[in-house]
């Protein structure tokens, strides 16, 4: 790290400003992208701690996660993902930041120097950065903006490359990455409900991450009845349905042609196979301009942390190729196959390509 960090605005070479946002543009992963933002801010500016904020999705979670660059006393500079709390300083002021989208400017309890800069993309908040300093941030500010005006230009960017054109859900190349943050969420929300209620075992109620394929049915027939174009609108249309009747917490995929995966986190398998059961019937009742009605076949499976991606899609993959063999429109469970002893092997393999 260089040792030139106590340099500020006005005396620091445009060269150097440059290599840094160079430097952090350079990441095509969001989480490596977080990471190098608050650390070439920290090598750039005489901070104690830089840290960016990520917007939660409602009001009950205002803040989704916490990237925090801390200056240690021998200038070595440390990133660490902070767990995000519910309230207080300094959320409250994150929070107030993006609420109004103002740049906040004041002194902290402690006595630090704050800059709080809200990162907005369509007029909205979608973070903020927060600096701290022993000394005034005022010349720093412009750059800060900036900085919160690129970084929200560049995450606009990585996230149209991880969404399918047509239905506006994620992508198959977005997988790991999704599924891989909703297991970091996860074990976040478990933390803080552990220490929240002082539950004895952090096991206790938290949810299970069910991932589940779906496949529209008779698919073939659509097409060559209606023709491609119409076939296309059922997709749009059925990805529409989706978004309406999943929570939002729940991770969308358009796998492929008329192939979708969801992430559900759910208390058990009982109300993920009821939200499941809910969109399937969901799907058969509702009306599709000119083609009428269509079934959709779904088949999930439970994932966590230490399994294989590849394995679980594969278990999901097999319960749908049992409920195509078994009259469709309807959803089944690996698990629940399994244990019934319903899955003879080998199974064939079923209509998902697998990486
Ligand atoms: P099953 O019930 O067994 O799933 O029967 P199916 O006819 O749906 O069979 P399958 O899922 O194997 O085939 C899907 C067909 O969807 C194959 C292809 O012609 C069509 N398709 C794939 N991608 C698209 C797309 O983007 N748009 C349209 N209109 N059709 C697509
Ligand atoms: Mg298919
Ligand atoms: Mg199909």
């Amino acid at each position: 790290m260089s040792a030139a960090w106590h340099s500020l605005a006005g005396g620091m070479p445009e060269s150097r400003l440059l290599a840094s946002v160079a430097e952090f543009t350079h990441h095509r992963d969001i989480d490596a992208l977080d990471h190098s933002l608050v650390l070439s801010i920290a090598e750039l500016v005489a901070v104690k701690s830089v840290t960016l904020c990520k917007a939660g999705d409602s009001l009950q979670h205002p803040v989704e996660s916490l990237t925090v660059c801390m200056r240690h006393d021998d200038g070595q500079c440390i990133v660490e993902a902070v767990e995000p709390m519910r309230d207080g300083d300094p959320v409250d002021t994150i929070v107030c930041a993006m609420e109004t989208l103002e740049v906040i400017s004041d002194v902290t309890e402690a006595g630090l120097c704050r800059l709080v800069v809200p990162i907005i993309r369509d007029h909205v908040a979608i973070g903020a950065l927060m600096l701290e300093a022993d000394d005034s941030l005022d010349n720093v500010r412009v750059m800060m903006e900036g900085f919160a005006r690129i970084y929200a230009n560049y995450i606009a960017l990585l996230n149209e490359s991880e969404r399918d054109k047509l239905t506006g859900l994620y992508n198959r190349r977005s997988f790991e990455q999704r599924l891989q943050r909703l297991l970091k969420l996860q074990r976040q929300r478990a933390r803080a409900a552990v220490r929240a209620e002082e539950r004895r075992s952090a096991t206790d109620d938290v949810a299970q991450i069910y991932l589940a394929i779906l496949d529209i049915d008779h698919f073939k027939r659509i097409n060559d009845t209606w023709g491609h174009v119409y076939g296309d609108e059922v997709i749009l249309v059925l990805a529409q349905q989706m978004r309406a009747c999943f929570r939002q917490n729940d991770v969308l995929f358009r796998f492929g042609g008329e192939e979708f995966v969801m992430l559900l986190a759910s208390e058990d398998e009982t109300s993920a196979a009821a939200a499941l059961e809910r969109f399937r019937e969901h799907v058969a009742n509702w009306a599709f301009a000119q083609v009428g009605h269509v079934t959709v076949s779904i088949g999930y499976a439970r994932i966590s942390e230490h399994d294989y991606p590849e394995i679980v899609l594969d278990r999901a993959d097999k319960a749908l190729y049992y409920a195509k063999q078994n009259g469709r429109n309807s959803v089944r469970g690996f698990e629940a196959l399994t244990a019934r002893g319903e899955l003879a092997e080998p199974v064939a393999l079923g209509s998902i390509d697998l990486f």
